[in-house]
């Protein structure tokens, strides 16, 4: 490959597809604005923030806290046997949030501003469900 394509590669925006392939490899990978470093969560394809189309990625650390939760107790037909479950908003230490299920503590435990972390997918399903764990 020549410098000239990795560059191109390096600067395209980033497709949900990709998005949901790291989320099942356990990697939160979202897109960085090349300008001005900040994060595009979910993509897009224009910078919100500075107006440039140049795009690089970046892996999240994975840590954060929860900011907002319900309790799902009627689910979608599909995760009828995992009900009831709790669906949460966490904020990243990177400051991007992002609506997943949080698993593994029992649902009257649960507190806004809990640490969590980032653990994968939550169903083999497609597209994938983020899951956070309590740390
Ligand atoms: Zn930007």
């Amino acid at each position: 490959m020549s410098a000239g394509a990795a560059t191109a590669d390096a600067a395209r925006g980033m497709t949900i597809r990709e998005f949901f392939d790291g989320v099942r490899e356990g990697r939160l990978v979202v897109q960085r604005c090349e300008a001005c470093g900040a994060l595009a969560v979910p993509p897009k394809a224009v910078c919100p923030s500075c107006e440039s189309i140049r795009w690089g990625r970046t892996t999240l650390d994975g840590d954060g806290e929860i900011t907002s939760y319900t309790v799902i107790r009627v689910p979608p037909a599909q995760f009828a046997a995992e009900a009831p479950y709790v669906v949460a908003v966490a904020r990243m230490t990177e400051g991007v949030s992002f609506l997943g299920r949080l698993t593994g503590t029992p649902i009257d435990g649960v507190q806004v501003g809990m640490p969590v972390r980032f653990v994968g997918s939550s169903t083999n399903a497609d597209p994938p469900v983020i899951a956070f764990r309590p740390r």
